[in-house]
């Protein structure tokens, strides 16, 4: 049976500040799937305008398994990039390990913004990690930092999209489009599918990518 429960965690285990980090946590059988945005500095007020019509879609009962989300992680954190090390020793990293802990997904889902200027920098070649990859609009898509990656199973489906915060109102919809494909489709390989279907040519590239990184796809 369904059924849909709003959870309010206080704000001290996430920020210091009197702000407090929302769960949605909407109940069904089988796999979890989790939902994450705002991970450091102040992206969060733009990926929860997304994430917040997500939870608004999920009520009307559009999903398969258990749908957690969280809409925003953390409030004006300093910025540390979550392929860092550090970034998992600060209390939006721990607590970001915590709900994973907890929830135990096999699909999860991060969500960023990113601002115009480094657009280039992220698209690009010279990371350790392979370019993230422009679906169309400046939506970018990419699995997520190896060091959490390995926290999960190779079964399992994690992803990263990159909202590009000059046109979040543009871009929500198609955003919104990716995770309902996550919220819908029960498997790694059905969500894969689904996606390669939408952007053939992205989902391959990143195939290349992950073979040349050696790193799982997604
Ligand atoms: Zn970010």
């Amino acid at each position: 049976m369904k059924g849909f429960m709003k959870h309010l965690l206080k704000s001290q285990t996430v920020h210091s500040t009197s702000e407090s980090m929302e769960i949605f946590e909407f109940k069904g059988n089988g796999t979890t799937k989790l939902f994450v945005g705002g991970l450091h500095g102040n992206e969060g007020k733009f990926t929860e305008i997304v994430l917040k019509d997500f939870v608004n879609l999920l009520r009307e009962d559009n999903y398969v398994g258990n749908v957690v989300v969280v809409p925003k992680l953390v409030e004006n954190s300093r910025y540390i990039s979550t392929l860092s090390e550090k970034y998992y020793e600060t209390i939006e990293g721990k607590t970001l390990i915590k709900i994973i802990e907890k929830y135990r997904p096999n699909v999860y889902f991060e969500l960023h913004t990113y601002k115009e200027e480094s657009y280039k920098k992220l698209t690009g070649n010279d990371r350790k990690v392979p370019p993230l990859i422009d679906i169309g609009n400046n939506i970018l898509i990419a699995s997520i930092s190896p060091i959490l990656r390995n926290k999960f199973d190779k079964e399992d489906f994690c992803m990263t999209v990159e909202i590009p915060s000059w046109k979040v109102h543009e871009v929500k919809d198609e955003i919104i489009k990716i995770l309902k494909i996550g919220s819908k489709y029960p498997t790694r390989d059905d969500i894969i599918k689904k996606l390669k279907e939408y952007y053939p040519e992205s989902i391959k590239m990143a195939k290349d990518f992950s073979k040349r990184y050696h790193l799982v796809l997604f």
